[in-house]
């Protein structure tokens, strides 16, 4: 017969134990709680107090609800206290020899029919397990913080948990209203084997100064339609808890790209823990606040200490998807463009291709009649390159083909008046080599529009060695003056979004290589766990799997690093010629 879980334990009242207990407590369970010391104690309660203050802020819970709930949890310092429970989660700091021994005394203390279950990041269930008498009842129950807000939960079985209950387990997370999934014990399980290496990467290019922190967070959060960036995501996550995790990762992965970025292990020290201390990669106006206040990190708010130079008039070069989009942005903006094809029809369609989308805008509403015509009667046509040469800015957008962005470069160096800035939007080829192809490289720079441009607020700007700051800043000013989000980055494959998103989605395809998990469980992991607005493989659908492997390999080319190998699987697809949604088949098929 099926357990009926009514009292449960949680060991550890931390971020995660207190969130754990409340959504117990809102299910109309008895929860007993237990931290290490009444300090311990004391903050537990703070939390629990103020999350469920909140929710009655919010209408979410009335007074009366609230006390309820409250009353629902009693609290203790003595493992003692959980010999009645039926289910017991530990939520203690992630080290194994102290979930060992917490869970060897309980082992002792509660019946032996009472359920364990651990609430670890990253460490084995089967280890955890064999620390007690009875680790057929041991079993992960993995939550993801916030506890009250996020839905999924991963739920670990060993080799040696027993079926009922795992089954058992599963109705009781569903019970709470929660999406449950049950995988095996590897480091990481879904979610955080994949996020961790994400984070970690970003720590690094943090700790090499590739780019700021705000910039770093910016880039994911308008770039993917992250709720949040990696350096905040990991200030709430708490910097110990994740070195945890990723030294655990790193021990069992062997993979260099899971070995905790050093200058995390540098903030530990120095007590920089993330929101619960007040202060990680950002500063936080208190412990355990999500207000962050400036420090001597924030950026400046821009000086004229570099001059800008004037841009009215704007060229862009090519008629595809990009070409058109910016087109697009700088005519409604009010520039006058100058869109260059090679052929008189390739023009003549490039500008009906923003005809189409201005009549869109008009027909949804969003622009007047009168306003499209004045975008377009801001956008002339041209195939002669001498006619760019009264431009200030030259926006390349042309095939991601070397040969063919370098000779555009030296026909605009031939033509382009002096002090123009000519920009290149390749996403994966260096800048410098369409710098270095012009007698002007300090004139050069990379402005990385997503697709599609008239949506996507997120440009990476893009300076060489060689780009001049007054370029940069010129840069930065027109992207704002556009309604975008510039973010700043050096001239490294990849730039920011797709070095920190490509490898991310190899790791899942190589789970799903693995056979840990299948692409559905993957993907709802990542939406429903961490909050993603898609999971990896519908975005690997969406993206194309040729376009994906050719950033996956340039990545790889550039970086050397093992760990960025594209996972074979995708290569397989490619060369079967399943592209994704463009040829109605991928890792899913669409009709
Ligand atoms: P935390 O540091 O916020 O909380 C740990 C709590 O355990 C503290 O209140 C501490 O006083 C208490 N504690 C320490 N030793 C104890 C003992 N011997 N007996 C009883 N209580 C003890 O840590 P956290 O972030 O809540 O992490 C707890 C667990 O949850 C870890 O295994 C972690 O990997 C996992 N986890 C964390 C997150 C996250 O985002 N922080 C998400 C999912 C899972």
């Amino acid at each position: 017969m099926a357990r009926q879980f009514s009292t449960v334990g949680v060991v550890g009242l931390g971020t995660m134990g207190a969130g754990i207990a409340e959504v117990f407590a809102r299910t109309g369970l008895t929860v007993i709680a237990v931290d290490v010391d009444d300090e311990g104690l004391e903050r537990g309660r703070g939390h629990l107090e103020h999350s469920t203050a909140r929710a009655v802020e919010r209408g979410k819970l009335d007074a009366a609800g609230k006390a309820e709930l409250l009353g629902r949890i009693s609290t203790g310092t003595s493992l003692g206290d959980l010999a009645g429970c039926d289910l017991v989660v530990e939520a203690v700091p992630e080290r194994m020899d102290l979930k060992a021994s917490v869970l060897a005394e309980l082992d002792r203390i509660c019946p032996p029919d009472t359920v364990f279950a651990s609430n670890t990041s990253s460490l084995s269930i089967t280890e955890i397990g064999v620390h007690t008498g009875r680790p057929g009842k041991v079993v992960g129950l993995h939550f993801f913080n916030p506890t009250q807000v996020l839905k999924l939960v991963e739920v670990i079985r060993s080799v040696v948990t027993e079926p009922d209950v795992v089954a058992d387990v599963v109705a009781l997370v569903e019970r709470l209203g929660k999406t449950p999934v049950v995988i095996g014990d590897r480091a990481g399980f879904i979610a955080n084997a994949l996020l961790f290496g994400y984070l970690n990467h970003a720590v690094r290019m943090y700790e090499s100064r590739y780019a700021t922190r705000e910039d770093l967070d910016a880039a994911m959060r308008y770039g993917c339609g992250y709720p949040m960036g990696p350096l905040a995501l990991l200030d709430l996550i708490g910097l110990d808890t994740a070195y945890e995790i990723l030294d655990t990762m790193y021990h069992q992965s062997r993979n260099r790209l899971h070995a905790p970025a050093p200058v995390l292990k540098q903030m530990i020290t120095a007590g920089l823990l993330g929101r619960k201390s007040g202060r990680g990669f950002y500063t936080y106006d208190a412990p355990d606040s999500s207000t962050v206040v400036p420090d001597v990190h924030t950026p400046a708010a821009a000086s004229d200490a570099v001059p800008t130079r004037e841009v009215q008039r704007v060229g862009v070069i090519g008629t595809g998807t990009m070409a058109t989009g910016i087109v697009e942005v700088f005519a409604k903006r009010g520039y006058d463009v100058v869109l260059r094809a090679r052929t008189v029809e390739k023009a003549e369609s490039a500008l009906a291709k923003v005809r189409k989308s201005l009549e869109r805008a008009v027909s949804k509403g969003r622009l007047s009649e009168v306003d499209a015509a004045a975008v377009l009667g801001r956008v002339s046509p041209a195939v002669e390159f001498e006619e760019l040469a009264d431009c200030d800015l030259l926006v390349e957008a042309v095939a991601e083909d070397l040969a063919v962005k370098k000779s555009v470069f030296q026909a605009l160096d031939e033509v382009c008046k002096p002090g123009a800035i000519l920009a290149t939007t390749t996403s994966s080829l260096p800048v410098i080599e369409c710098a270095a192809a012009t007698g002007r490289p300090g004139d050069v720079v990379g402005l990385h529009f997503f697709n599609p441009a008239q949506v996507m607020k997120l440009v990476e700007v893009v300076d060489t060695i060689s780009t001049s700051a007054d370029v940069v800043a010129t840069a930065r000013r027109v992207c704002l003056d556009l309604g975008k989000q510039p973010v700043h980055c050096g001239d490294r494959a990849g730039f920011i979004v797709n070095a920190l998103l490509f490898p991310y989605l190899n790791d899942a395809v190589k789970m799903l290589e693995a056979h840990y998990a299948d692409a559905d469980d993957i993907d709802n992991a990542m939406k429903v766990g961490c909050g993603l607005p898609m999971g990896p493989f519908e975005l690997l659908d969406v993206v194309g799997l040729d376009v994906s492997l050719a950033i996956e390999r340039t990545l790889y080319l550039e970086f050397r690093e093992a760990g960025f190998a594209p996972a074979p699987l995708l290569e397989h697809l490619v060369t079967a010629g399943r592209l994704g949604r463009k040829t109605g088949k991928g890792f899913r098929d669409y009709s």
